[in-house]
Order: structure tokens, then sequence, then C-alpha cells
């Protein structure tokens, strides 16, 4: 069959859900590297499932029921780990293939860390920072032990920040007998620096996006000047992966956002859009210096470099013929289907995996908790440093292993992960 005829055929399916999407991509690189059927089975499930639904009292004295989800798929190789997001599209499909991505990301970035995910399905923009507050309080008392700094670490995701994370620090400290409550700081990560995170977490997973793009580019003796990118979602980790980009010489010329989608192939300034953002409700829309284009365009921009940084499912059949940039690097989770993929590969764009692209943020979760356990603060240049390190340890073995296995980025990230895992299994067998 023809590449458009296959197209035309995948455009007749339903659209299938993230965990189809991470299902398909586990079993294809458990496939390659034979992956022993027992294995196989365990990881192809979550542990645990935690859904809540726990009542909150509004502003207005109405008492409103939130529901919350909390999966853990895997700790194999540690306690569970990932963040917790607040959006309309969390659900419990959404939570295990985000969970199971957890897994294969902490694992490839060789932390003690397994899998985990949640949120609360809500739309954030609906709610006063009071009633957030409440929510976010209300929310990690109905998790209780279900987390813990030894057991399962929440962070920020989608639309929860810093102080969504010090809000349920100090909830779940304060539920703590008063001896236990301070050594329990590491319980979630991405907190403000002044309440036990680390310098650099903010920004750790746009530079690691950044720093992904750069070595990718170091491979192909490409440089990074005068190059044309554009990001999908304005948020933490797009923001600060065109802030190094540009810091690079790279040059901004779109943007779309939850509410619109701003084109400029001169460029548009980095920190000049943040500025508005911040004076705009948090959107990009009606930016001066760029102009409006549709939705649909956006993908189709002029660019070398595609940033979906936004949700999962972005590119898919419907677009990844449009997309005219030759490197896609994935700052969200799952933002690529199984078939928008294919005709990418097909067409020779190379892919960064969010697993490896977007690891800069767990893998800075990961110093904030090692300095909460250890009593440290580190200081910015050296956190910034050791992520380098790290992550061009990641880039490197994967880059490697898809050379020498002829495989694309996205397998032979997944390989690697899943290979660390069966090892551990392995080495310990199963109880009893
Ligand atoms: N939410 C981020 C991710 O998807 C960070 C997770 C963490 O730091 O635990 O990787």
């Amino acid at each position: 069959m023809t590449l458009v005829a296959e197209i035309k055929e995948t455009k007749k399916q339903p659209v299938r859900g993230m965990m189809d999407n991470v299902m398909e991509q586990f079993n294809s690189a458990a496939d390659k590297i034979h992956l022993h059927p027992n294995i196989r089975k365990i990881l192809s499930i979550t542990n645990n499932e935690i859904v809540v639904n726990f009542p909150v009292k509004m502003d207005n004295g109405d008492v409103e029921i939130f529901r919350g989800y909390r999966v853990q798929h895997n700790n194999a190789l540690g306690p569970y780990k990932g963040g917790l997001r607040y959006h309309p599209t969390v659900d419990i499909d959404a939570a295990r293939a985000l969970a199971m991505w957890m897994t294969w990301k902490t694992s490839l970035a060789g932390l003690p860390y397994g899998g985990g995910k949640g949120g609360i399905q809500l739309d954030p923009t609906k709610y006063s920072q009071s009633e957030l507050e409440r929510i976010t309080r209300r929310f990690t008392f109905a998790l209780a032990d279900n987390i813990g700094p030894e057991h399962d670490i929440p962070a920020p995701d989608v639309n929860t920040n810093s102080q969504t994370m010090a809000w349920m620090a100090d909830t779940y400290m304060s539920t703590r007998p008063p001896a236990e409550r301070t050594a329990n700081q590491h319980v979630v990560t991405g907190k403000p620096a002044g309440s036990g995170g680390l310098e650099g977490r903010d920004r750790a997973t746009g530079y690691g996006v950044f720093l992904s793009i750069k070595f990718w580019a170091e491979k192909k003796d490409m440089c990074l000047t005068g190059k044309k990118f554009i990001v999908q979602g304005f948020g933490n980790v797009g923001y600060w992966a065109a802030h190094f980009l540009e810091k690079e010489g790279a040059v901004l010329v779109a943007v779309q956002d939850a509410f619109g989608s701003i084109e400029n192939q001169q460029g548009i300034m980095v920190e000049d859009l943040l500025d508005y953002t911040k004076a705009n409700k948090g959107s990009i829309v009606d930016y001066p210096r760029a102009t409006h284009i549709k939705k649909s365009d956006f993908f189709a921009t002029n660019c070398d470099i595609c940033i979906p940084a936004a949700l999962g499912n972005q590119i898919t059949s419907e677009n990844a013929l449009q997309i005219n940039a030759t490197l896609i690097a994935e700052g969200a989770n799952g933002p690529t289907n199984v078939e928008g993929e294919k005709i990418l590969l097909e067409r020779g764009v190379s892919i960064i995996p969010d697993i490896l692209c977007n690891s800069g943020g767990v893998v800075g979760s990961y110093y904030e908790w090692l300095q909460n356990r250890n009593g440290e603060l580190w200081q910015l240049d050296e956190v910034m440093a050791k992520l380098e390190k790290k992550l061009r340890e990641s880039f490197n073995k994967v880059h490697d292993y898809s050379e020498e296995e002829n495989l694309d980025m996205r397998t032979a990230a997944y390989c690697l992960a899943i290979k660390r895992i069966e090892r551990a299994y392995i080495e310990r067998g199963i109880f009893p």
C-alpha cells in the first residue's frame, strides 16, 4: 500500500487513547529485545490505581466534588515518581499511559525510581487561587499514605507548579506526627526554592529539551544559529526551551497555546512574548508583533525544529504530512501518536522521544529529592552542570544504541529502559 493510501486507511479508524499508543510503543520495543514473557505481563499492567472523590468548599459556600487519580505503574527500580496534572482531559486512561511513560523515563535516565502519574479532572482557569489551594490540600489528604517520600513522589505537570507542590508538601507534613514532619519534605519535588525546592528545577525540563536538540545538532555537525523553531505550548517547558534555544542563536517563528496560534518568520522575541502573556492572562492571543494563524496551520509553519510542549496526541496522521521541520523534540508526554510517527519516520524526520527529550524535569526532581534527604542546599550552577552531564550521557546512550541496532530513537530509548527493568526482575525473582 502506498503511504498516502495507508494514511487514508488510518484516518478511517477511530481515534485511539494514549494507553493504546504507549502499549504499542512498549510492545514493539519488547519484541525487539525479546523481553521475557513474564516480565512483559508485569509491565503491561499498572501496579495500583487510586481514584478518589473528594468534596471542596467553593468561595461562594457551595461544595463541589472532584475526582482525582494516582496511577502507580511500576516500582521495580524504586519509589513511584511522576507529576500531577490539573486538566479536563485527566482520566484513568491518560493517567495509566502517563504513569507508564514515567516508568520508562526514570529507567532510561538511570534513576532509582519507578513510574506514577495522576491529577484532577478540572479546568483550573475556572477556580480562584484559594479554591485551587483547598482542592490541592484536600486531594493530598485524600491520597493519604498512597504517596510518601520513599513510596510515591508527585511533582508538577500540566497546570500545576511550585505553588501546588508547596501546598501538597505542607498538607502532607501537617498530617504526620510532629517528630516526622520536616523529614517528609521530599514527599513531592518541584517545590519553590524557599521551601526545600531545587534551584533550577523550574527550568530543568525546558533546559533538557534544549540540550537534547543541541546534542542532536552536534551529532549532525549542525549549528543552531539561525535555525527556525516552533513551539506548541508556552507554559513552563515551552518557554524555557525557547529561552535557551534563542540564547543559542535559533529563531522562534511560531507559537501555539490553548487559546490561539501566532507566526512571525522574522522572529518572535521570547522574553517579550513572555512579558506579553503575563499581562494577558497567560495567553499569546493578539500578541502585536506576530500574525494570528489558523490552529490547523500551526504544524505546517516553515521551520527546522518543532517542539510540541503541550498535551498528548497532537501529531497524528492528520497533520504529520504537513510538518516541515526535520526534527521533532518532544517536550510534552506522548505528543506524537504511533500513526503520526510512522509517517514522519518514513519522511526522514527525526524525533527525540519524550522519555529522553523531557527527562530533564525528573532528573531535576531527583536532585531535589537527594538535596532534601541529605539536608543539603545546592547552587544553580552546580544543578545546571549536573543536569547537562546526566542528559548528555542519556542522549549518547540512546543515539549510539539506535545507530548500532538501526532503530529509530524512540524504539532505542524504550529498549534500553525496558532492559534495565527486566534485569532487576531477573536478578530478584518474583515474590514468593
Ligand atoms: N511531570 C514531569 C514529567 O512528566 C516531571 C515528573 C517528576 O519530576 O517527577 O516528567
